[in-house]
């Protein structure tokens, strides 16, 4: 489901996708919220990258869990233990066939990217890292891929190297190269930024990486719901997921981990559920992923993530691509077109995100005047700091598309636009 905003007019002119219409309005339907008026007008959901919204479906089936099935999983001897049990580890299986991993016991069920990226700077590296070695990431990372890392570094003496981007928002690959030697022992970055849009090209990062010797995580926070995702044909060692980012509910997700790396790894968290054994004199750990699973987990999450993904995989995927594309070529045309209105970032290639200025016009000022016509779109520095520092603003305007956004809501962020251009004029 990528929006590929080429660089060229050109290609931005012209329909980049041959496949069939995508019925976005019998989509709409399937999302309840969608069909409420804010202000008076109707809801123009563009924060898509925030937390995305619910189908139907996925609502329906959290609702049923807890009428019908809520139990404790794992422990339990009773039918509603077993009921909760089968369907929590149903959803393994399915989300490991969704992002193509080897086995579903690859999969660890958390409370999101932020929290898989902490686990696996805690589990694999504080043990294993030490002043000598050296981490990459780059300069377009969320802080949840910035500050688990330099918390890291704190901890065991290891240097953090930053791959830096061009003007564009795009990774300067030589300088991604130069940085990688054979102290690097993890290279983290994302599958889309979610401050500019970029899609990296993680193949070819990930390929380098390799060569000497590193590990690399994929932050797949904002991917997941735009992009086909396949772990094996990535060749990632992890990848992150956070479910409210694709239609499923909040404070859950989960960490692909490389089998036999899940295995070396420690534990993060103690507690019920993540041991084997339990004594003074010495406690043993589960088998993976449950040793990485402390606690009761989000049971009733997991099981809506399991009706998010049936739901993405109801759709054709080809067709939602090409409608996202679409949406962001018109409004990175449109948009871009309003006198005062700065574009940041316009990477080769890009996805479901336009971030802008408004010159002489505070971002938070044109969400306030947005949201006023029922468009809501997020402003601030998306927890992307040092992405803001290289453009040298303190914050953008993010417009974010979902696969149930239209042209009519592109129009309508662009006449909303218009009306900030006329109150600060
Ligand atoms: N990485 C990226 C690229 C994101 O967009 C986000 C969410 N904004 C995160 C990480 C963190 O995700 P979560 O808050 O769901 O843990």
């Amino acid at each position: 489901m990528v929006g590929v905003a080429m660089q060229s007019e050109e290609v931005l002119h012209t329909p980049t996708s041959s496949v069939p219409a995508f019925d976005v309005e019998a989509v709409r339907r399937d999302f309840p919220i969608l069909q409420q008026k804010v202000h008076g007008k109707p809801l123009v959901y563009l924060d898509n990258a925030a937390t995305t919204q619910k189908p139907q479906a996925v609502i329906d089936r959290i609702t049923q869990y807890y009428e019908t099935e809520n139990s404790n999983i794992h422990r339990g001897v009773h039918h509603l233990s077993e009921l909760s049990t089968n369907a929590y580890e149903d959803v393994r299986k399915q989300a490991s066939r969704f992002i193509g991993a080897a086995e579903a016991s690859e999969i660890i069920f958390l409370r999101g990217t932020t929290e898989a990226i902490n686990l696996v700077a805690q589990g694999w590296g504080r043990p294993k890292l030490g002043p000598q070695d050296e981490l990459v990431v780059t300069e377009m990372e969320h802080h949840s891929n910035i500050v688990p890392w330099q918390m890291l570094c704190e901890q065991t003496g290891a240097t953090l190297r930053v791959a830096p981007i061009d003007d564009q928002g795009d990774v300067i690959l030589e300088k991604y190269e130069r940085l990688l030697n054979d102290k690097t022992r993890l290279v983290a970055m994302p599958h889309i930024s979610n401050a500019l849009g970029t899609i990296p090209p993680i193949r070819q990062m990930i390929t380098m990486a390799q060569q000497h010797g590193a590990l690399t995580l994929v932050d797949g926070a904002q991917a997941i719901a735009h992009l086909p995702v396949n772990v094996a044909e990535l060749g990632c060692d992890f990848y992150t997921v956070s479910a409210h980012k694709m239609f499923g509910p909040t404070g859950v997700g989960f960490l692909y981990g490389r089998r036999e790396l899940l295995e070396e790894m420690q534990p993060w968290q103690g507690g019920g559920d993540m041991i084997s054994t339990v004594s003074f004199s010495g406690t043993s750990w589960n088998k993976v992923p449950h040793k990485f699973e402390a606690g009761t987990p989000d049971i009733a999450g997991v099981i809506g993530l399991g009706e998010a993904i049936r739901y993405l995989q109801g759709l054709d995927s080809q067709q939602v691509m090409a409608h996202e594309e679409q949406l962001l070529s018109v409004a990175r045309q449109k948009v871009g077109a309003i006198p005062g209105v700065k574009l940041i970032g316009s990477a080769v290639q890009q996805a479901s995100i336009l971030s802008f200025t408004v010159q002489g016009v505070h971002p938070h000022d044109v969400g306030t005047i947005l949201d006023q016509a029922g468009v809501a779109i997020r402003a601030g520095h998306h927890c992307a700091q040092p992405v803001m520092e290289h453009f040298g603003v303190p914050a953008t305007v993010r417009a974010s598309f979902a696969l149930y956004n239209t042209q009519r809501e592109v129009d309508a962020l662009v006449a909303g636009l218009q009306e900030v251009r006329e109150i600060f004029s």
